[in-house]
């Protein structure tokens, strides 16, 4: 039995989620409920990352305690999981699941066992909107690449994860396939990461600098784990890591699949730390890092450092979670950026989903209706000329599993929609109209039954894209006890673009 352990990375909750997070909770919906759907064993975790300074700064710019503070922020990264339609089976919190600080606690011994921590002075420049040290050499005049704010100089005693021990096996794991970064950029850019020399990396920092809040080092409680340490844990801890149990040995240790997805920003501390960390653990490594790229809306970067612009929430409240899963799914090339806009969103929802296929089904029932008294006709009556719509249905099942393989959600979409498309076409070449005129009932029965298999079939691949409009598609195609299917109503209507 195939099973698949599918994370996300857990979001700081500092700030309001953005359109960047829902891409990946999408994208890691659409794999578990495709894999579910083929009969694997699935399990999705997803979690907040708690134990930031960054949630501790904007708690005190708040004017409220930190727990108080990243409780009610979590539950708006949480929350996400209704209006996008996700199926998460476990959910983990850093700061107040018991599972959690237990897990990192016996993964920082498992690392001291083997010789990989010792303490030493450091002096460094420190970005907290990056939780991380940044060589003079990777700061653009001086300033965080990535907020363009000047680094705090830390000078302080800390612990060292020994990272450089690491770095041939790393290299061989990541070089042979044994861990698998996609798209191929990312694992390119990860082996000239490595070959760069890999310097072992500060992983506490002193109880004060994290204004007391996060995992004490276990037995040095005036050091507090670096809280990408801790982060990267709950991918273990989520399973009962601390406990050892059944849950660790069912979804980690003997998973066929172990995926974390994450966006280019993380890449390092997943591709690099993370499997460091494991193999001094001496626990098996992830199989699958799976790379996306950053939105941008109207151009702009988003990002919650840099203002949350698109709000997840709003946008499906006003378009609905088919037209917002839709344009993640279809218009996000694999591992690249994309630009959001409004226009996007809604040409792609009224083009494809309310024209394309929406459209057809209800123009198929309601010929259905029309000419065959609303009875689906028989699957054996031959339909003339139906090679290019029969080999889009046939042909969809292979084409969506290579795309999945490939984590190519706009691939894989692709697929759902040459149905439609070659339907449509199909409706307009055969003229079931003219065949009912002229008495070719024969024929007339072949066509519609082709078309409505082709329906049919769109529904059954559309559904871990789409859960919803699929639901309503498989509903309008299929017959009740009596054969008759259910007068064509609208399933997925027009939107109009506000901006
Ligand atoms: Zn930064």
């Amino acid at each position: 039995m195939t099973n698949s352990y599918i994370t996300t990375t857990i979001p700081y909750v500092n700030a309001r989620p953005h359109l960047g997070f829902a891409l990946e909770l999408v994208q890691a919906d659409v794999l578990a409920r495709y894999r579910r759907s083929r009969g694997e064993q699935v399990r999705l975790q997803a979690g907040t990352d708690d134990n930031s300074l960054k949630n501790v700064l904007a708690a005190q710019a708040a004017g409220i305690g930190v727990q108080e503070f990243v409780d009610a922020s979590a539950t708006a990264f949480t929350g996400l999981a209704g209006p996008l339609n996700l199926v998460v089976d476990d959910v983990i919190r850093t700061s107040s699941d018991p599972r959690h600080r237990a897990g990192v606690e016996r993964l920082w011994r498992a690392c001291a066992a083997s010789g990989d921590l010792y303490r030493r002075h450091y002096e460094g420049l420190y970005c907290v909107g990056c939780e991380q040290f940044y060589p003079a050499a990777e700061l653009a005049d001086g300033r965080c690449p990535d907020h363009g704010t000047v680094p705090d100089l830390v000078a302080e005693e800390n612990w060292f994860f020994r990272l450089s021990r690491y770095a041939a096996p790393l290299r061989r794991l990541i070089a042979d396939g044994t861990i698998r970064v996609e798209p191929a950029e990312r694992r390119n850019e990860v082996l000239a990461l490595i070959d760069g020399g890999l310097a072992d990396f500060s992983v506490s920092r002193s109880t004060e600098r994290a204004r007391g809040w996060g995992i004490p080092v276990p037995g040095d409680p005036g050091q507090v784990i670096y809280v990408w340490w801790d982060a990267l844990g709950n991918y273990l801890t989520a399973l009962d890591y601390a406990g050892d149990g059944e849950n660790l040995a069912r979804w980690w240790t003997g998973a066929s699949r172990r995926v974390h997805l994450l966006g280019k920003g993380v890449l390092r501390f997943h591709a690099v730390y993370w499997p460091a960390i494991l193999l001094s653990a001496g626990e098996a490594v992830p199989t699958d890092i799976v790379v996306h790229g950053y939105l941008t809306e109207n151009g702009r970067k988003i990002s919650k450092s840099a203002g949350a612009t698109v709000d997840p929430y709003e946008l499906v409240g006003a378009y609905g979670t088919d037209a917002v899963r839709w344009w993640l799914l279809r218009e996000v090339p694999r591992g690249a950026d994309a630009d959001f806009t409004v226009g996007r969103l809604a040409g792609r929802a009224n083009d494809e989903l309310a024209n394309g296929l929406g459209n057809l089904v209800n123009r198929v029932i309601a010929l259905i209706h029309r000419y065959h008294g609303g009875h689906g006709p028989a699957a054996t009556a031959s339909a003339p000329d139906a090679a290019a719509l029969d080999g889009a249905v046939e042909n969809a099942h292979v084409l969506i599993a290579g795309a999945l393989d490939d984590y190519d959600f706009r691939r894989a979409t692709e697929a759902v929609w040459r149905i439609a498309v070659e339907a449509n076409r199909y409706v307009n070449r055969a003229r079931p109209w003219e065949l009912a005129t002229a008495g070719r009932h024969a024929e007339l029965a072949g066509v519609l039954s082709a078309l409505l298999r082709a329906c049919q079939a769109a529904g059954t691949h559309l559904a871990p894209f789409l859960p919803d409009a699929a639901a309503r598609i498989t509903r309008q195609c299929s017959p009740d006890g009596a054969g008759l299917l259910p007068s064509p109503a609208p399933l997925l209507p027009r939107i109009a673009a506000r901006s």
